[in-house]
């Protein structure tokens, strides 16, 4: 597995680096897109996170 940022490949004894939840890419704080305090790798899997894979969603009906 790699141990190094996906954008600068900085490694993680550099620098702390966080796992994306959807495609587990390691990012370093500064190439992380952070939102609802979760650390993804891109605005791209921060969208798929939140918008869904179509499974498991949560129905919000609002009125
Ligand atoms: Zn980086
Ligand atoms: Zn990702």
């Amino acid at each position: 597995m790699r141990d190094a940022c996906l954008v600068c490949g900085i490694s993680q004894a550099q620098k702390r680096l966080g796992i994306c939840p959807v495609c587990y890419a390691r990012t370093c704080r500064d190439h992380a897109f952070r939102r609802s305090g979760k650390h993804f790798c891109s605005e791209e899997c921060a969208a798929m996170f939140f918008y869904g894979t179509g499974e498991d969603e949560e129905e919000e009906t609002e009125q």
